[in-house]
């Protein structure tokens, strides 16, 4: 695209990277691309597999200039050749396991998961064949235990939906490269600027770009980073053949939020900052968990390997009807902080994650892994999306409820 921008900063890259002035209107903001066939000068080539190395846009499914322009700033911003953008974070999770996993392989999948990504690994893995072990990350040793002869990848999240569970990355790439397997991260909580997650080792740098990298609310994406033949094999087993395509004007509208990305991000940190540490004086909040405070169960870790602590928090009230009680009034109450799912965006989110439920339906942990849950949990957690509102408005809100 236009311009290297490899040796700037992270705001100017967030900005430029991928994008230039049109060359023949002179405009400034990019043009949005929806045609979905490009005219060529080529007389053939109509498989996957004739893509050259910068090929040049021949149809919608394989390349978009708008698509394209997203993946730059996103493989910029993460350090790695290549990015492929795709349909939803949910997409992205199941490129990752389709493209690197077949019958007979095995794959270890955090016990805790974005609830999509652990049902996918759950109910649909199985029936193709894959072994599937699902393991606390943040027990180094339960990690090397479940390594098998056939282990090809391991998927973790960090921090993790919707505890706040911090893998410690580094640590878990040695073991999966000592056993020959690829490591992927869903960074989603993190955003590119949380962690270094190329430079702690990830192989396979997962975003639901639906969360802080359009951080809107107003288009829902998906985006893996990574090396160039890894990217590669993924574009042509899930872009172009699966279809899970990323629409052009949701890659405008991501792309045009992700230009502010590392100004948000510093935003969102110092407010969840000061909303955190107001929750940890309030008499009905019992727990607070924010990598970002001394009370954080892995506070080193995310002192050694977080750059911005992000603006998710979670917090407890107490036991589950406590905690639904809580949640009641805060639907009746809230004004500004919406009462919603999903996350990353300017406006703050807040939903009521019952431990119970979540056990029934995404989880099902047993034994340590539910203690561990719980260690982290207790019967259930707010998670509260600090958005990019003035922090003492946000702390007005709450009093309300809290
Ligand atoms: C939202 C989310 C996903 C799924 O992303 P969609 O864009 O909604 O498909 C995956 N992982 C994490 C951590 C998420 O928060």
């Amino acid at each position: 695209m236009h311009g290297d921008m490899k040796d700037k900063g992270l705001a100017t890259q967030a900005i430029h990277a991928g994008e230039g002035p049109d060359p023949v209107s002179g405009a400034s903001a990019p043009a949005l691309h929806m045609s979905s066939t490009f005219v060529t000068d080529q007389v053939a080539g109509f498989s996957a597999h004739d893509l050259e190395e910068e090929a040049p846009f021949l149809y919608g499914r394989w390349a978009n200039p708008n698509v394209r322009t997203l993946e730059t700033k996103i493989s910029m911003l993460e350090g790695t050749e290549d990015c492929v953008c795709l349909a939803s974070g949910m997409a992205a999770a199941t490129a990752i396991f389709l493209t690197f996993l077949s019958a007979g392989d095995h794959v270890i999948v955090s016990d805790v998961s974005y609830a999509g990504v652990a049902e996918l690994a759950r109910d649909t893995l199985p029936r193709m064949g894959i072994e599937v072990s699902t393991v606390n990350m943040s027990d180094l040793d339960a990690v090397s235990a479940a390594m098998r002869p056939n282990t090809r990848l391991i998927h973790t999240e960090t921090p993790v939906n919707p505890i706040g569970r911090l893998t410690d990355l580094a640590a878990v790439a040695a073991i999966a490269h000592a056993g020959g397997a690829l490591l992927s991260c869903d960074a989603t909580f993190a955003s590119p600027l949380g962690q270094p997650s190329k430079a702690l080792g990830v192989d396979l740098i997962m975003h639901s770009v639906t969360k802080y990298i359009g951080g809107h609310g107003d288009a829902i994406g998906g985006a893996v980073a990574g090396r160039k033949e890894l990217i590669e094999k993924i574009r042509n087993e899930s872009a172009i053949h699966h279809g899970s395509i990323m629409s052009p004007f949701n890659a405008w509208l991501i792309a045009r939020g992700m230009a502010t990305l590392p100004l948000r991000m510093k935003a969102h940190q110092a407010g969840a900052m000061a909303v955190a540490e107001w929750l940890e004086s309030r008499q009905a909040v019992t727990r607070v968990t924010y990598p970002g405070l001394k009370s954080h169960p892995q506070h080193d870790l995310a002192q050694r390997q977080m750059t911005n602590t992000s603006g998710m928090i979670t917090f407890q009230v107490g036991d589950r009807a406590t905690g639904e009680a809580f949640a009641q009034k805060m639907i009746e109450k809230l004004q500004i902080v919406h009462y919603a799912v999903s996350l990353g965006h300017h406006r703050s989110l807040i939903f009521w994650m019952g431990t119970d439920a979540l056990m029934e339906t995404s989880f099902r942990l047993e034994g340590a892994q539910l203690d561990s849950y719980r260690d982290y949990a207790g019967d259930g957690v707010f998670r509260l999306s600090v958005g990019l509102e003035d922090p003492a408005d946000l702390i007005a809100d709450l009093e309300q409820v809290l």
